[in-house]
């Protein structure tokens, strides 16, 4: 079974694209490195299908964030992937989550928000939309009705071991053909509708095309490879604490010896003692006095 790859695909008899994703390593990097409670860990590997989905609609370089925040169990949980096909994800919560918990349950009903960071541009791009419907698809196809007025259909599930999704959209069509559009959509959308769970998490792709779609003509593109990886550095930790100040830096390494920092995505601690501090402000206030950096 191919894993880790996201596929696209084209209708040639209908205005439609559909991608499908399947992750297995990269999803198992994500679970090593906390151990989540059930309800929580579905839908953090929802997002994460849903994430590898997204940033294929979009054609840029750059990075797109799902992030949910709420006031519900789950506090906040962040999904990244990058047009390099990496993937990162993790959460955070707090007390007892039972294993039938939905998205409602978890998150008392908080927003989802979609940013797309595309490298070069002033302003990332970013959508924001209630958690409907106790599923991120519900959600999903709801912000795609929104915010770009194209029937969105989307299919995801997530165990211990895999994730899986499929994703359909109505490509715009002339005036003239909107009707044939919609007749095509609605026939599509519900053939693919009869798809399982153990279909979508257990089939190849061409096997699954071929059983939804056996009477119409899709092709395939090639699989684009993903795979998890983490961006943090020592680097940007030690900016981080230079943008503390140097006065509150020591503050820290006075009460408690030294200042120590986890990143939530790949779970790596940086260490800086007051030997690191010292050198960092020491660099900094040199770079800050070197007038080629000053523009
Ligand atoms: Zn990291």
């Amino acid at each position: 079974m191919k894993s880790d790859c996201l596929q696209r695909f084209i209708f040639d008899n209908a205005p439609i694209r559909g991608e499908w994703v399947s992750l297995q390593e990269s999803w198992q990097e994500v679970l090593n490195r906390r151990q989540y409670p059930t309800a929580i860990r579905r839908v953090l590997g929802e997002m994460m299908g849903a994430a590898a989905l997204l940033t294929a609609t979009v054609k840029i370089s750059g990075r797109l964030v799902l992030q949910i925040r709420s006031e519900g169990p789950v506090s906040l949980m962040m999904v990244e992937c990058t047009s390099e096909n990496t993937l990162r994800a993790f959460a955070q919560w707090d007390g007892e989550v039972s294993d039938e918990a939905g998205l409602v349950d978890l998150t008392g009903g908080g927003t989802l928000a979609i940013t797309i960071e595309a490298e070069g541009a002033k302003q990332p791009y970013q959508g924001v939309v209630s958690l409907q419907g106790n599923s991120i698809t519900e959600t999903l196809e709801t912000y795609f009705e929104q915010s770009e007025q194209l029937a969105t259909k989307i299919w995801l599930y997530a165990n211990e071991h895999n994730v899986a999704g499929l994703f359909l959209q109505q490509l715009p069509s002339e005036e003239a053909q909107k009707e044939q559009a919609e007749e095509d959509w609605s026939r599509v959308s519900q053939l693919a509708a009869t798809i399982t769970d153990e279909e979508l998490l257990t089939l190849e792709i061409e096997t699954l095309l071929h059983r939804l779609f056996h009477e119409e003509q899709v092709r395939l593109y090639e699989p684009a490879p993903l795979k998890f990886a983490c961006t943090c550095s020592r680097a940007r930790v030690a900016e981080t604490i230079g943008m503390l100040g140097q006065a509150e830096a020591e503050e820290i390494i006075d009460s408690e010896g030294s200042i120590e920092v986890a990143c939530e995505f790949c779970n790596e601690h940086y260490h800086f003692d007051r030997v690191d501090v010292t050198e960092l402000f020491t660099n900094t206030v040199s770079t800050e006095g070197d007038p080629d950096t000053l523009h």
